[in-house]
Parts: structure tokens; C-alpha cells; sequence
């Protein structure tokens, strides 16, 4: 363990976030006073290093944490005019910041700073706020712990749970820690590895005491199941069938990226007698129901019936959440209240399938889902001790909509113009297909990676993490791009954008060129794009939020040369696709355009292989000078590259076009003989 109290902090922290049911994501925080020096006025100060709001332990840092002046936190205690007044309490945390470097201070600052110990933990164990949210929750403590553990029923966190917790720890002087009601735990201790051993030790017996009630159970804790799960590979079917439906209805207000998860602890839940009673109480931990919104949505429908079929019910399903929603809002706002947030649910429990959630992101997402899950351990500790009671609506409210919380969400980044969407692109290995993928994925779309290459595909997937994924792709077997659609709607609720970029060439005189070798560009190129655009299509009128279609075709779609009639022939037919899917499906409110690019040799693997031979000895030029070839042929004189191509599709799709379908963007420096008229 390092020597510093304050890379303890970072060492204790980061072995405490490693479990996320010690903690849950971005949850809990710690902190240690420690001496140090005010850097105005040079005098000896004590410092509180605590892990600044944002922050997440596993990974936390030395820079992520604030110091404060902890004799400064202290003081604020004689402006404190009661719980009325958090907000106004919060703001001052930040004049007690010792040094400029480092996050926000978090609402927990005064827990710390008012505790005369030099290490404290305030962490979100399931196993804990089980005995947090239980029925007789402070009589499950005393007997679990005896006189070690003391219990402080459930107040908002700020300045006047801190002086709660300062009073209770000063009248018994041998507590060690104390559970808060309705939220989580604090321990402390002289030493970084005591409290971290304290901490632990206490989770242990919080489990342990679970695990021994639960033992001498004879019926299951939920309830006995009112539902069957699918078997694995049909649920997740059923999973790819509903989720752009459901997208549909959670993005009525904004566009959300949907996750899918079938954890047996999920099902086991959801498909049980109690399910709905528990749904209803809602998520008590603060941190869970911002993440995941006080309820999910617990839909009624069979899990063996075809979604489709049942639309209408869902549909209903999501409008009786909304109206919920609206009425939990104005059940409890004020003149101060900011407005309603999306009244959608972020959670969907669908009995027998699993559990879908939808954020902006796919990492929030992810996480959304991850915090439901601890909800559903929380709530089954706590059934096994007594009984689970969430928390009451006014103050889960009072919580969600404070301005702090409020001010966290202004902090957040500005979106970028691809966030909220999902891109197939086909073809995805090649150079003109990654430079897309790099391009969309940096405005903040979701990508998926497609090409007939496997370890290409996996390769360029690894770049992007949970931003993207891979999958192997013949765009000429259908089977394989309906399960493509599948897996997108599985990874990321949907898709939004499609890439027609899949192709392969040669150049042969009509003399030479096999039936063979025409009818394989005319299936790759013409047919794989149709079978592309067709099931890209048919999810796209499900999941009833519009959409995109690029075609990557060619300059020689336009222009008549020697040598090309396989590819240019496929190519033409693709560009009069193009053509007529944007004249057929904008209806759907989905457009159609094209990009020329033209002898676009940096990465290509088109090039690579013979038919960058071909088209050198078409030309009588060397190999390696076709770059230059081509470029000094252009009226701009300047060679294509991957990314110029890829800046022309981002232009069709980043919000400045939106009233453009059916056009062809050249990007080949300029050739005369391929300007359209
Ligand atoms: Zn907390």
C-alpha cells in the first residue's frame, strides 16, 4: 500500500469500486483529511480529499478528487438554515474548494468533513441498502450488528443529514459505522486499510445474514413465477423482434439507443408473483432511480406472441407510463421546479424475455440496466429480511428534480451531431468503409461494422469500445443480413443510418468477362444492396423514426469507359436503385442519396488486388503512379482519399440536408464527363 493518505485513498478506492456489489457505478464516495497547506495563504490547513461528483471509484484518479479546506466545511454549519436550504448549502461547497484542480465537490462533502475520523467510505452495497430500504430496517441493523452499526432513517443527502450523523456518532462513541435509511452506508476509521477492512467486513455480514434467512425459506422470496422464460435463443429472438418497437415509443420525445440483457436474476424477478406489487414501490437508492427513473415499465404481454400483433397493447402500455410519469410530476412540483423530463420509461421488463433500457448512449444505457439489476438484488435482500419499501414519491421527486442535480445535467457535454444514432455500414474492412466508420463514430454515432471479413470486421471493431460492433456480413445471403438487423437492434435498439458500401470489381473488355464474373459484381453490388435496403427498410418502418440510406457508388455509374461492363453496368443499376428507393420510401420518411467517389486508391482493396493491374494497364501507366494518374485527369488536379469520401456521407446525414433525397454527391476532383445534367 502507498506510504501518501491520499494515493491510500485513490489504492483503498479502486479496490472498493472492483465490485459493483460494493458500489455502484459512479456511486458512493470516499475521502481522507490529511494536513496540508491553503494555497493563499500559506498556512497549515487540514485537507479534505474526497472523490469529486462524476467520478467512478474503480477508476478513480489523484486528479479526480477535490480538496477542500475541511475547517471551511466545518464553518458552514452556522449559515445552515434547514433541508429547505441544500441547494444554497451545496453552492458554498464550492468556496471551500483548496485548490482549483479537480472535479465538483459531491453533495456527500459535509458526510465526510463531519466526521471526526481521518478515512471515510460512503458506499452503496446491495447487500446493505437491502437492510436500508427493509421493513424494521434500524431493528434488522441492531440485531445483524448489535451496538457496532447505528441507523439514521432516510433523509435527502446535503448538510443536515452530515450533522445527523456527526450528533449520532458523538453520542455513541463505539459506533463504527451507520446504515442511512432508504440509501447506503458510511464507515470509518483511523487507517485507509482499517476502513477499507471495516467496509468489506460489513458487507460480509449483510450477506451472510441474507444468505441465512434465505436459507431456511421454503417458498421463493419473489413469489412463485406467473410466467415462463423463453428458452435463450428464442427470448432474444422475441428481444430483436420488439426492440425498435419499443425504441419507437421511448424516443417520442428524443431518439434513444436501446440495451437488451437477460440475466437469469432479471428474469427470475420479473417473471414472479410479486414483480408488479415491487415495480410499483419503486427504486429507493438515490442514485438507482436517477439512472433508471423511479419505476420501469413492467409490460403485461405474453412473452410467446409476436410483438407485431400486440402493438397496440404496448403502444398503450407506454402511454399509461407516460401519463404516470406526468402525474408523479405534477403531484409534487413547485413554481421552482424545472420542467418535466421525458416522462418515457427508461426501464422495460418485458415477463419471460428481459430487461431492455434506453438512454442517449449505449454506455448509459448499459448502465441503466446495471443499476436496475442492483435495484432487483436490493429488493430481494430486502423481501428476505422483511419486507421492500421504496421510497416515498415526494422525496424521490425532491431528488430527481433538485437544481444540483439539475446543474449535473447542464455540465454534461453538448451532443454531437451522429449521437443518438446507429449506422450499418456495409463493406465496413475496406478503406472507404473504415474511413465512414472512424468519421460517424467521432460525431457520435453508434456503428455498426459489417464486411464478408471476419478479422477485418473484429480488428477496426476493437478501435471504437461499446461505441460499436462487428459483425460478419454477406450481403448476399439474406438469412445473414436479417440477422444483422437482429444483432443492431439487440446492440443498440435499432438503426438509423445505412451504408450501402459493400462491393468488389474487375475490369475486363466484354469479350473476356465470364457470365460467372458478371452475375458475381451483379449479386454483390445491384442484389446486395437491394437485400441491404430492403431489411434495413422493413425494420425502419417498425421502429417508425425515419431514416437514411447512403449508396457508395462510383463515378462510373455515370461515365462509359473500356474495359468496365460488369462494374459499371452493376453500378449503374445501383445508382437507379438509389433512385427509386427514394422516390418509393420517403413516405417512411427515410432518404436516399448517393456519393461517386471515384479512384479512391489509399486503402482500398479493390486496388489492392487485380484491379488496380487492370485499370494501370487499361491506362498505360504504372502501378504505382495511378494515384497521380487519376488525380492529374481531374479538373482539381488533387487525389480522392478515404476520408473525403466519408465527409461527403457525414454531410448527407449530419443535419443539413434533411430535405434532400434522391441526390448524388461526386467526389472525384472533378471529372467533366461524369457531371450530371
Ligand atoms: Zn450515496
Amino acid at each position: 500500500m502507498p506510504a501518501d493518505p491520499v494515493d491510500q485513498l485513490v489504492y483503498r478506492s479502486n479496490l472498493l469500486g472492483r465490485d459493483r456489489s460494493t458500489t455502484n457505478y459512479g456511486g458512493g464516495n470516499t475521502s481522507v483529511k490529511a494536513p496540508g497547506v491553503d494555497p493563499v495563504t500559506l498556512n497549515p490547513i487540514e485537507v479534505l480529499w474526497i472523490k469529486g461528483s462524476g467520478s467512478d471509484l474503480a477508476t478513480l484518479q489523484r486528479s479526480e478528487l477535490v480538496p477542500l479546506n475541511n475547517d471551511l466545511v466545518l464553518g458552514l454549519e452556522r449559515g445552515y438554515r434547514g433541508v429547505s436550504h441544500e441547494d444554497h448549502q451545496a453552492r458554498l461547497l464550492a468556496c471551500c474548494v483548496a485548490n482549483g484542480a479537480g472535479g465538483a465537490p459531491s453533495i456527500d462533502t459535509p458526510l465526510h468533513a463531519l466526521i471526526p475520523y481521518a478515512h471515510v467510505d460512503h458506499v452503496h452495497p446491495d447487500a446493505l441498502i437491502a437492510f436500508a430500504t427493509a421493513v424494521e430496517g434500524r431493528r434488522l441493523v441492531e440485531e445483524v450488528y448489535g451496538n457496532e452499526v447505528g441507523w439514521l432513517d432516510w433523509q435527502r443527502p446535503g448538510y443536515g443529514l452530515a450533522i445527523k450523523l456527526r450528533d449520532l456518532v458523538k453520542s455513541r462513541p463505539g459506533l463504527r459505522a451507520v446504515v442511512l435509511g432508504g440509501h447506503g452506508l458510511v464507515a470509518w476509521a483511523n487507517t485507509s486499510k482499517e476502513c477499507y477492512d471495516l467496509t468489506l467486513t460489513l458487507i460480509d455480514r449483510a450477506m451472510a445474514a441474507i444468505d441465512e434467512r434465505s436459507a431456511g425459506r421454503s417458498s421463493p422470496i419473489f413469489g412463485n413465477r406467473t410466467v415462463v422464460d423463453l428458452a435463450p435463443t428464442e427470448r432474444r429472438r422475441q428481444a430483436a423482434l420488439a426492440m425498435p418497437l419499443f425504441r419507437q415509443f421511448a424516443s417520442s420525445q428524443q431518439r434513444m439507443i436501446g440495451t437488451y440483457r437477460d440475466d437469469d436474476a432479471i428474469l427470475d424477478f420479473i417473471g414472479s408473483h410479486e414483480a408488479p406489487r415491487l415495480v410499483q414501490q419503486g427504486t429507493s437508492c438515490p442514485d438507482h432511480f436517477l439512472r433508471t427513473k423511479q419505476r420501469p415499465l413492467l409490460l403485461s404481454v405474453p412473452p410467446d406472441v409476436d410483438p407485431m400483433a400486440v402493438s397496440e397493447d404496448i403502444a398503450a402500455e407506454f402511454d399509461a407510463y407516460r401519463e404516470d410519469y406526468a402525474r408523479y410530476y405534477h403531484a409534487s412540483c413547485d413554481g421552482n421546479s424545472s420542467a418535466m423530463r421525458s416522462p418515457n420509461p427508461v426501464v422495460i421488463l418485458w415477463p419471460g424475455i428481459g430487461m431492455f433500457t434506453m438512454a442517449r448512449s449505449s454506455p448509459e444505457a448499459r448502465i441503466a440496466g446495471e443499476f436496475y439489476l442492483n435495484a432487483v438484488n436490493v429488493m430481494r435482500g430486502a423481501e428476505t429480511l422483511s419486507a421492500y419499501q421504496g421510497l416515498d414519491e415526494g422525496e424521490a421527486f425532491g431528488i430527481e428534480y433538485w437544481a444540483l442535480e439539475e446543474a449535473k445535467l447542464k455540465r454534461m457535454l453538448p451532443e454531437k451531431s451522429l449521437s443518438r444514432r446507429v449506422a450499418l455500414v456495409t463493406g465496413a474492412a475496406g478503406g472507404i468503409g473504415t474511413a465512414i466508420v472512424r468519421r460517424f463514430v467521432a460525431e457520435g454515432a453508434s456503428v455498426v461494422i459489417a464486411d464478408i471479413d471476419a478479422d477485418g470486421v473484429m480488428a477496426l471493431a476493437q478501435e471504437f469500445g461499446e461505441q460499436a460492433v462487428g459483425i460478419c456480413l454477406d450481403v448476399t445471403d439474406e438469412a445473414a443480413v436479417d440477422a444483422a438487423f437482429k444483432r443492431a437492434s439487440l446492440a443498440f435498439g435499432g438503426v438509423d443510418l445505412l451504408v450501402n458500401n459493400a462491393g468488389i470489381s474487375i475490369s475486363k473488355s466484354l469479350v473476356d468477362t465470364s457470365a460467372t464474373e458478371f452475375d458475381t459484381l451483379q449479386a454483390v453490388i445491384n442484389r446486395g444492396s437491394f437485400l441491404v435496403s430492403q431489411a434495413f427498410v422493413r425494420h425502419a418502418i417498425v421502429q417508425g423514426l425515419g431514416g437514411d440510406i447512403i449508396y457508395i457508388v462510383s463515378k462510373n455509374a455515370i461515365v462509359a469507359g473500356p474495359n468496365n461492363i460488369a462494374y459499371g453496368t452493376a453500378k449503374g443499376a445501383q445508382l437507379h436503385q438509389m433512385r427509386l428507393l427514394a422516390a418509393e420510401v420517403a413516405e417512411q420518411n427515410i432518404r436516399v442519396n448517393a456519393v461517386n467517389p471515384d479512384a479512391v486508391i489509399e486503402g482500398s482493396k479493390i486496388f489492392a488486388g487485380a484491379w488496380g493491374d487492370e485499370r494501370a494497364a487499361t491506362y498505360g501507366v504504372s502501378r504505382d503512379r495511378l494515384g497521380e494518374f487519376y488525380a492529374q485527369r481531374t479538373l482539381l488536379k488533387r487525389e480522392i482519399l478515404p476520408q473525403d469520401v466519408a465527409a461527403a456521407c457525414f454531410v448527407l446525414v449530419g443535419g443539413n440536408l434533411e430535405k434532400t433525397t434522391g441526390m448524388v454527391i461526386p467526389v472525384d476532383g472533378g471529372v467533366a464527363s461524369a457531371f450530371l445534367r
